[in-house]
């Protein structure tokens, strides 16, 4: 391969690697946005179930408070039943008597629903919980890499700038003049002749044009997608 060949390889690759590390800047917090949300759903979805079971409990100890007032309230009706004098009386408090029955079979209806969605909840909570924290541990190793990663990237692209610039000045600047040109269309600029083809392309080349690449002596770009060739010696 030729040094002009190989230095524009080297080019193109430190050209890939700044492409890659501007990209970065744009995915990076990206990535961080998606780990943080994703730690806050997981720890939205414990503070959810948590805050459901309490009012569970409540509504459990607030249903057993109305229930024993109302079983007490009953009592009293059925002691009043015993003292009674009219049959008016007696029809009014078997009324009454058969209301404060009903009300106390809904409560106990009601008790039995939240105290089955409370077995549910008391089941799920420590479930939740740990998966909260687990994505907690593990996001916050990643947004920890990432951070310094992305509190790198300048330094990286200072660095390759640099390394960019020394081969720069080793480059005939018709050499880099038509590889900036190229680039700006294309992913890669300079590819290997394979099967007798441009890589690139697949555009296949004379003969004579091969045997010239592969004496690399002049820098040759391809006709049909303007890419520059070079002999890598597998084909
Ligand atoms: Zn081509």
């Amino acid at each position: 391969m030729s040094n002009t060949a190989e230095l524009l390889l080297q080019l193109q690759g430190i050209d890939y690697q700044l492409g890659e590390l501007e990209r970065s800047k744009g995915y990076l917090p990206d990535m961080i946005e998606n780990l943080n949300s994703e730690i806050g759903n997981a720890e939205e979805e414990f503070l959810q179930t948590k805050q459901k079971r309490d009012e569970d409990i409540l509504a459990k100890s607030e249903l057993e408070g109305s229930i024993a007032q109302a079983s007490l309230a009953l009592e009293k009706l059925k002691t009043q039943m015993t003292t009674i004098k009219t049959n008016r009386e007696y029809d009014a408090i078997s009324t009454e008597i058969d209301h404060k029955k009903q009300e106390i079979q809904q409560m106990e209806d009601e008790l039995l629903t939240v105290m089955a969605e409370l077995e549910d909840l008391d089941a799920k909570i420590e479930d939740v919980q740990s998966r909260s924290e687990e994505i907690a541990k593990i996001n916050d190793e990643q947004l920890k890499a990432i951070q310094s990663e992305m509190d790198s990237v300048g330094t990286k692209i200072k660095i390759k700038e640099n390394e960019r610039k020394n081969i720069l000045v080793r480059l005939d600047s018709l050499v880099v003049s038509t590889y900036e040109r190229i680039k700006r269309g294309k992913g890669s600029v300079v590819v290997a002749v394979r099967k007798r083809a441009c890589s690139g392309c697949f555009k296949a080349l004379p003969p004579q044009l091969v045997q010239e690449i592969r004496r690399g002596e002049r820098l040759i770009t391809c006709d049909s997608c303007g890419r520059i060739l070079y002999w890598e010696g597998d084909d």
